[in-house]
């Protein structure tokens, strides 16, 4: 049976295994997924590890996104672009390849599962880590109005925007100087919610029917979905449907086989704390 997994650090919360177990009945494909942690300094021997073992593929999370990248052989214009990679594959001839399907997974959901458009829309987008270098180049492929990034450390958000320049309109903003500033669209890419923690955010920021996605999941109606809904958001969801997006995105590289993901996401969620969607 053909091996995969998710190399993270924690890796227990991982929801993963579940949605390759359900890509794979829906597919018939044969092949084992597990959730593998890796020691901080060990991502290279756990690689070279899994290759001996015969692996085939693996996702990689936090933290190890942008290490993956400078341990592959070669990547996809768009892993290339993030400087980050969240998938692996072990070729035949022994060299890796790494891609990146967070940002295709993000647009995914929001365009097909929610139903929202991105273009000419002004869109915030908070952080400035792996998750947000993944996922800035899909959405600027959109065509948004704009996007602009805030972070807690300013300079990180404002070396993105630099990096992201040259893809379209993308600038950087501290968060102190939101208030100044409306948008259609507000994407968390932040991990303040996996902490329980509310950013500090001007409620002035959301435009009337705007659109907040929380890029966490599985951990119910988080802070900053709970202040949108405050503030009179009109849809306030979670990063779920990323996951099971970007996952699919994976899965289709390794086994050339799309899987349907409505089904599989409505699984999911049935196991899951339950995100309020107004
Ligand atoms: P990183 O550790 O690379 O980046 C974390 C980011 O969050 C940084 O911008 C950091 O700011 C910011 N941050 C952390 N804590 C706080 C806080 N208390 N207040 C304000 N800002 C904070 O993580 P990733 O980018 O890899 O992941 C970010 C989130 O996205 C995670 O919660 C992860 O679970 C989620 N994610 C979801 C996916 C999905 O498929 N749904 C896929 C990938 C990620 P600073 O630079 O100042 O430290």
């Amino acid at each position: 049976m053909d091996n995969y997994g998710v190399m993270g650090n924690p890796i227990q919360h991982s929801k993963s295994p579940a949605i390759f177990r359900l890509f794979a009945e829906q597919t018939k494909q044969q092949l084992h997924y597990a959730s593998i942690l890796v020691a901080l300094d060990g991502l290279s021997s756990a690689l070279t590890e899994f290759k001996k073992e015969g692996g085939k593929g693996v996702n990689i999370t936090l933290p190890f996104k942008h290490r993956a990248f400078s341990l592959v052989d070669s990547v996809s214009e768009r892993a290339q672009r993030a400087e980050a990679i969240n998938t692996i594959q072990f070729n035949e001839d022994g060299t890796l390849f790494g891609d990146n399907t967070d940002g295709v997974g993000l647009v995914r959901d929001i365009l097909t599962n929610h139903k929202v458009s991105i273009k000419n829309k002004r869109i915030l987008v908070l952080g400035a880590g792996g998750a947000v270098r993944g996922v800035l180049d899909a959405i600027i492929g959109e065509q948004p109005s704009e996007v602009v990034v805030s972070n807690r450390t300013e300079n990180k958000a404002v070396a993105l925007a630099e990096a992201f320049a040259d893809v379209g309109p993308i600038i950087a903003c501290p968060l102190s100087l939101l208030e100044n500033n409306s948008f259609d669209m507000v994407i968390n890419g932040t991990s303040a919610s996996l902490q329980d923690e509310m950013l500090d955010l001007p409620g002035s920021i959301l435009k009337e029917g705007a659109f907040c996605y929380d890029m966490v999941y599985g951990k119910g109606l988080t802070p900053f979905l709970r202040w949108a809904r405050e503030q009179g958001a009109v849809t306030c969801v979670d990063g779920l449907g990323m996951l099971v997006e970007q996952a699919a995105e994976s899965f289709y590289l390794w086994r050339k086989i799309k899987p349907e993901t409505g089904s599989i996401l409505s699984e999911m969620r049935a196991i899951l704390p339950q995100v309020e969607i107004i």
